[in-house]
């Protein structure tokens, strides 16, 4: 049968489940049919449905799980570059998290703890405050309380991982960087802190695997979570798949409303007249605090700085990480990290450390408002359509609404589908 047509086939029937208002659930089914009778471009699908109209978050997962190395990875997104090599695996459509939700029987795959509750920010637990101890030695190199980075290097020390996946810092532009594979403690302690830009981390997954470096941690952003679970989980499984489930023993998710735009940083830097290299931090806490070099201190409203929000960033659901082991987050916090603890592994790991002295936590009492907080923004993004019911990145841009916070904002749930905008060629 020719090729583009069976494509175009698979691309009718997921159109046609997403605008029938089917279960959600059952979109994979369009291609999943599929994979038994010997598969389809699922590249060229993924390409028509997700990269084109600009609705690709860019978590790389595509990418790292194509076992014939089908794409390269450039601004932010996939390209398909090798389409030829294309072995019929529907491995990159079945782990997009912006084609359909996760599976249903994710959490029990991930080992959700129980009993558990969701109160709106993900399944977890036990949740509280908690910072890096003077013993965990990380110098107060976090951008909250250091958690993120002490866990990792905890595991490094009991020797549970070779290797982490993490973003790392730029020296020229310490606010952007790319993945890194970190394997020492120092190397964790490199990347520690957050870039409020896009930094596709589990691009190191791909290192990892060829170079044999595993077990391994993982800490991303909520949509790279998601990457990674899919990658994990989905229900195709072929080798690559079984790879990162076995090898990915722990997953933290960085809590995230959005992520800012490299323009964004050029911007600051102008504003403040100081080179880039020398803007050393950013935080967020419902207003841009920006470190420079040498002790100066800059504060930017959030609501000056909307415009370089990320566009992409409308078509990501979940604020708290709510698949992963660990949340965490600084939610109006300053030096704690908010802490979330969502699955036996997360409660492994988050313990041992606790016992080792590494880490120091308080109720969340301590800080009322930053629960009631979690809870309004991680349902503001919860409540919006699914991706594949949205608008294009084009169609935004002629509505002249590029902004992910504002574009459905005012609405208490989600509003009724839009028109299906992504034409199906045949
Ligand atoms: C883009 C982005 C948006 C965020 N938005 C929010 C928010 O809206 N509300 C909130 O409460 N918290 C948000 N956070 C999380 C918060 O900034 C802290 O990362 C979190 O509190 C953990 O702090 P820590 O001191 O424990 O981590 P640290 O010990 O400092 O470790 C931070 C880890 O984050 C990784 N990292 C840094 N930048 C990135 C990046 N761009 N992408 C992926 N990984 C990265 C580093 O590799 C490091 O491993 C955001 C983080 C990022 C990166
Ligand atoms: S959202 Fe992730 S998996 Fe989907 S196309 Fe973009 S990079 Fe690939
Ligand atoms: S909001 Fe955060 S998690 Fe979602 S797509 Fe943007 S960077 Fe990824």
């Amino acid at each position: 049968m020719d090729l583009d047509k069976l494509t175009v086939n698979v691309q009718k029937r997921y159109r046609s489940l997403v605008e029938s208002e089917a279960d959600p659930n059952e979109w994979a089914y369009a291609w999943r049919s599929e994979y038994n009778r010997g598969g389809f471009k699922a590249v060229d699908f993924l390409m028509r449905e997700v990269v084109t109209p600009g609705k690709c978050v860019g978590c790389a997962a595509c990418v790292t799980i194509c076992p014939v190395d089908v794409f390269d990875y450039e601004d932010e997104k996939p390209r398909s570059v090798r389409e030829d090599a294309c072995v019929f695996c529907e491995l990159c459509a079945d782990v997009c998290p912006v084609l359909r939700p996760t599976d249903r029987d994710l959490p029990t795959q991930i080992g959700l703890l129980e009993p558990n509750v969701d109160e709106g920010f993900g399944p977890y637990q036990y949740a509280m405050l908690a910072r890096a101890t003077p013993k965990a030695a990380i110098g107060g190199r976090g951008q909250d309380g250091g958690v993120a980075s002490t866990l990792v290097i905890h595991m490094m020390d009991q020797g549970e991982i070779q290797g982490a996946v993490l973003g790392a810092e730029e020296q020229d532009n310490p606010q952007m960087g790319g993945a890194k594979l970190a394997q020492t403690p120092e190397e964790v302690l490199t990347c520690a802190r957050s870039r409020y830009t896009y930094q596709p981390n589990t691009l190191a997954l791909a290192q990892a695997m060829k170079e044999g470096v595993a077990p391994l941690a993982v800490v991303g952003v909520p949509c790279q979570v998601d990457g990674v679970r899919q990658q994990q989980f989905s229900s195709i499984r072929l080798d690559v798949a079984e790879w990162y489930r076995e090898n990915v023993k722990l997953v933290i998710g960085l809590f995230c409303s959005e992520s800012f735009t490299e323009a964004g940083i050029d911007n600051l830097s102008q504003r403040f007249e100081v080179p880039k290299k020398d803007i050393e931090n950013i935080n967020i806490k419902g207003r841009i605090e920006v470190k420079i070099r040498g002790g100066r201190e800059e504060i930017v409203s959030l609501k000056d700085f909307r415009e370089f929000a990320r566009p992409a960033c409308l078509y990501c659901l979940d604020y708290s990480a709510d698949n992963s082991d660990i949340g965490l987050g600084g939610i109006g916090l300053h030096g704690w990290t908010f802490t979330v603890v969502r699955t036996e592994a997360g409660h492994r790991v988050f313990q041992s450390a606790l016992a080792a002295g590494l880490l120091e936590t308080q109720p969340l009492d301590a800080a009322p408002k930053s629960k009631d907080l979690l809870i309004k923004l991680a349902k503001y993004k919860r409540n919006r359509p699914l991706p594949a019911l949205m608008p294009t990145l084009q169609q935004r841009q002629a509505e002249g609404n590029l902004d992910p916070k504002d574009y459905y904002k005012g609405y208490k749930k989600a509003p009724k589908a839009e028109q299906a905008t992504t034409e199906v060629q045949s």
